[in-house]
């Protein structure tokens, strides 16, 4: 290829990289499905590292769940003959569990209407919430308008105390109705708080949301509401986008007023006792089974049955029941233990010192391995701190953004090093094949030029001729001017020769004073009048010296052609038979063979 062709090559080859990277940066940030796929990656990522972390901590063990499973369903139905239970049954549950002094009994349930077929087990019901403080209720609030249910006004003991600060309006936290206890149980109790839960855009959970906003007012998660009475806190106070519970305990809160969620395992963290096993050891008065699994022990009560559809989806696990995730809430706020995401100034400043270090690497080492090794060593590494970060100090590092700039960062100087290598290349190349003085091609490059022009004749049929120039009486014109002269006028020579020959055409310094131009695709009449016009040139032309001094040079030229079965040395020599005649001659001619 051509030098200037290969310059071209080189620039293309630069303007698509910053193309393509311009074109990368817009997509990013144009296209919403890509940002989804981002976020979808990246919240996959943090399921991994949750999953990793979890086997290094450890959850409350005073936390334990009575879990209405498959088989306690089963036993309901086969001893009460309907579900749900019976509100009597809950009421012997609640007084016989009140007997081994549990801490709280917290239902993840709800008991919204009054059953018409029991009136009496409601306010058997009713009497054991209104007996036992330790007793929590749940509501949902939703955003269906139906009208059927008319958008309740809630009782204001149910409201979220805020001792300071507000939350601007949010609509993941704001709800338009709610499924309300019944009226005797928010009379009974004001140990009532909301369950809702949030899944992410690919239906996992990993967000609690820790206040609702309903009609202007706040209403705290059931968790929370267990929380405060726990800790004996009256109310909270807004600030920073934290929910500051006491000095030891705040909740952070994303840009969606949510709270992302520290895992401490798979289904089944906390301790769970099937309900039917409660049922059968407070029918035979086994208070020392009772005892033993709930003195002090703060409860949660709710489903867990699959048969009752009550599965969720969380980093940790593809099947939780809702209960653990209000456990883990819980768990979370009395160990002040929340994931924090860091901001994206954060994320950026570590793509950026991620990326410098890769491209300075790239740029040192010349083994294509070593850098493959070095940049997975570097994704590798930031995973593994990224994970600890999360595992000793709650945070999450985004992953994905400083990954993608470290790729590119390693392809861009990838692709800068080898066009950088390919220049290099061609300089060298440059070097190895040029004579110094005359900037022409040298002796070596004319031989293998002869070479690859024989073989196309002989292969191909294409054509080529050889004029051989040597100057005249330049032994006598050195010892005349001087030798520097001489060098003087040989450049000028040089130049003459190729203006007069086309691009197609290579010049070359045979060797001294004598200089060869292959003419490719050119017959011998063609050759000679080249021949020509460089020999008028060449006595037409005003040499100029060091000294300013104008002389005259003339040469004599030998041309020849490629002939079937020649061998490259062959017509040189014949060429060179020429020339000889051309001095024999006279000098100052071109001679071709005949
Ligand atoms: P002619 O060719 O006309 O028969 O006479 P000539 O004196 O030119 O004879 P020849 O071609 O044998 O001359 C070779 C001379 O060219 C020898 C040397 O002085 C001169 N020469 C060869 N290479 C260089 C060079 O690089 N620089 C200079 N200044 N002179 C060179
Ligand atoms: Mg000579
Ligand atoms: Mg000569």
């Amino acid at each position: 290829m051509k030098e200037e062709h290969k310059k071209y090559v080189v620039y293309a080859l630069y303007s698509l990289i910053v193309f393509v990277i311009f074109g990368f940066l817009a997509w990013l940030g144009h296209y919403s499905a890509f940002r989804e796929f981002i976020n979808k990656v990246e919240q996959s990522s943090f399921d991994l590292r949750q999953s990793a972390i979890v086997k290094h901590k450890k959850a409350n063990k005073s936390l334990v769940i009575i879990s209405v499973d498959d088989a306690s369903y089963e036993y309901i139905m086969d001893k009460y003959g309907s579900w749900p239970i019976p509100r009597s049954v809950w009421a012997s549950v609640v007084n016989g569990l009140e007997l081994a002094q549990p801490k709280y009994l917290i239902f993840d349930m709800l008991f919204l209407k009054p059953d018409l077929r029991d009136t009496i087990g409601d306010k058997e019901f009713v009497n054991a919430v209104r007996n036992n403080r330790n007793v929590y209720l749940s509501m949902n609030f939703d955003n269906y308008s139906d009208d059927i249910r008319r958008s309740p006004v809630l009782d204001s003991k149910l409201k979220l105390k805020v001792n300071d600060g507000i939350l601007f309006d949010s609509e993941y936290i704001t709800y338009i109705n709610a499924r309300c206890v019944m009226k005797e149980l928010s009379k009974a109790s004001e140990n009532i708080g909301m369950i809702n839960v949030a899944r992410d855009n690919d239906g996992i959970i990993r967000n609690a949301i820790p206040v609702f906003k309903y009609k202007g007012d706040y209403y705290p998660n059931l968790s929370l509401k267990v929380a405060l009475d726990m800790l004996d806190i009256d109310g909270v106070t807004f600030k920073d986008n934290y929910i500051i519970l006491d000095k030891d305990h705040k909740i952070p809160l994303d840009a969606t007023k949510r709270t992302i969620m520290n895992w401490y395992g798979k289904s089944g963290t906390y301790k769970h006792i099937p309900l039917w096993k409660v049922l059968k050891a407070q029918k035979e008065g086994d208070n020392a089974f009772l005892r033993k699994e709930f003195k002090n022990k703060v409860v949660y009560i709710g489903t867990t049955a699959t048969s009752l559809s009550d599965v969720k989806s969380v980093p940790t696990d593809s099947n939780m029941a809702g209960v653990e995730l209000h456990t883990t809430f819980l768990n979370n706020i009395l160990d002040n233990n929340f994931i924090k995401k860091v901001s994206m100034k954060v994320d950026f400043l570590f793509s950026i010192i991620l990326s410098l270090i890769i491209g300075y690497f790239v740029l040192k080492t010349t083994s294509v391995l070593k850098s493959f090794v070095f940049l997975f060593c570097v994704l590798g590494i930031y995973y593994i701190f990224s994970t600890y970060m999360m595992l000793w100090f709650n945070i999450w590092l985004t992953l994905v953004i400083p990954y993608i700039s470290v790729v590119a960062t390693f392809v861009f100087i990838y692709c800068e090093k080898y066009l950088l290598k390919l220049k290099d290349y061609e300089q060298t190349y440059k070097l190895a094949v040029t004579d110094g003085l005359t900037q022409l091609y040298n002796h070596r490059y004319f031989q293998e030029q002869m070479i690859i022009n024989t073989n196309n004749y002989n292969r191909y049929g294409s054509v080529f001729s050889l004029i051989l120039i040597d100057i005249d009486f330049f032994k006598k014109f050195n010892d005349t001017y001087g030798h520097q002269s001489g060098d003087c006028v040989l450049m000028q020579v040089a130049n003459i020769i190729k203006k007069n020959s086309r691009t197609s055409d290579i010049a070359c310094r045979y060797g001294g004073e004598e200089m060869a131009v292959i003419l490719t695709n050119t017959s011998k009449p063609d050759a000679v009048t080249t021949a020509n016009k460089i020999c008028d040139a060449i006595r037409a032309y005003d040499f100029v010296l060091a000294n300013g001094q104008k002389v005259k040079v003339t040469i004599s030229v030998g041309v020849s052609s490629c002939n079937i079965n020649m061998k490259p040395q062959e017509i040189i020599e014949r060429a060179d038979k020429c020339l000889y005649k051309a001095k024999e001659a006279g000098r100052d001619r071109v001679v071709s063979e005949i």
